[in-house]
């Protein structure tokens, strides 16, 4: 009978404190029936030799802590590529169809990542959320999650406990797969500016996927549109500066070197009764 909590994926997912949270289902899987648990199995060779053999429920088990160390928001714990409101959207429908199928195109070394623009609202962290999903438990690939800002405050209190800058960055440099949500936020001070540009060109030199996404738009006129209108000033006319003007050209050109660049018009799906509102 199929298992009506994890739809016989035999994982189940928990929000749990800051980050979504996977384990065995326990409905279906408190203890794996091949290994009764022990995580291998004995099997004979040809010479009639016993020896013993990793259970396939540790490859599984491997795939969930990493998914549980990709610090995934843990309001996205159950998304998924099926759940995600387009609601007739183009633009919407193109960036998950991209986001949906970039594993196709993803190589060790291929490095090529996606940037997805948009305002507010439109889904941009949940989509990247639910990528980390798939490329963490699908394909057993290391990600890491890092809103931007909250990247900055934890270099910021590594240094208060005397941490190296490098200590502090080796994990953000390492992993296979990094996301950095709400690129452009910020004070956009020399340090915050210099930081960016040490973990791109870092990641950019070594060949890494970087998958990036940012309030901030490439041209002006879709930038914040409606506050483009209105008089700026102040929070307003900051808004309605480009990714460029953001980030400054020189870590731009980069980001343009190492992802696609993708656009999300929409709706804010977080205030309910627009148009698309289900
Ligand atoms: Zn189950
Ligand atoms: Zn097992």
């Amino acid at each position: 009978m199929r298992c009506s909590k994890c739809n016989d994926s035999k994982v189940d997912f928990i929000p749990m404190g800051k980050y979504a949270h996977a384990e065995f289902c326990q409905s279906c899987f408190s203890k794996c029936k091949e290994c009764d648990g022990d995580g291998f199995v004995f099997e004979v060779d040809d010479h009639g030799h016993e020896f013993a053999k990793k259970c396939s429920c540790q490859d599984l088990k491997h795939r969930i802590m990493l998914f549980n160390n990709a610090q995934i928001p843990s309001q996205f714990y159950d998304v998924s590529f099926s759940n995600f409101k387009v609601s007739g959207n183009a633009s919407l429908q193109s960036a998950l169809d991209t986001a949906r199928f970039s594993f196709k195109n993803y190589k060790i070394g291929n490095w090529k990542g996606l940037l997805f623009m948009g305002g507010v609202g439109v889904g941009k962290t949940r989509l990247v959320s639910t990528m980390i999903k798939d490329y963490t438990l699908k394909y057993g690939i290391p990600c890491l999650f890092q809103e931007f800002s909250s990247l900055l405050s934890s270099i910021k209190s590594g240094y208060d406990k005397g941490f190296s800058e490098s200590s502090i960055l080796e994990k953000i440099n390492n992993i296979e797969i990094l996301v950095v949500d709400e690129l452009g936020k910020g004070r956009k001070s020399d340090w915050e500016i210099n930081i960016l540009d040490t973990i791109i060109s870092n990641r950019y030199n070594t060949r890494k996927t970087t998958i990036f996404t940012t309030n901030y738009t490439d041209k002006k006129e879709t930038s914040y549109q409606d506050s483009a209108r209105k008089k700026l000033d102040g929070e307003e006319r900051e808004k309605n500066e480009t990714l460029e003007q953001r980030v400054l050209p020189r870590i731009y050109s980069r980001l343009k070197g190492m992802c696609d660049f993708i656009e999300m018009k929409g709706p804010d799906f977080r205030y309910p009764k627009t148009e698309y509102s289900a």
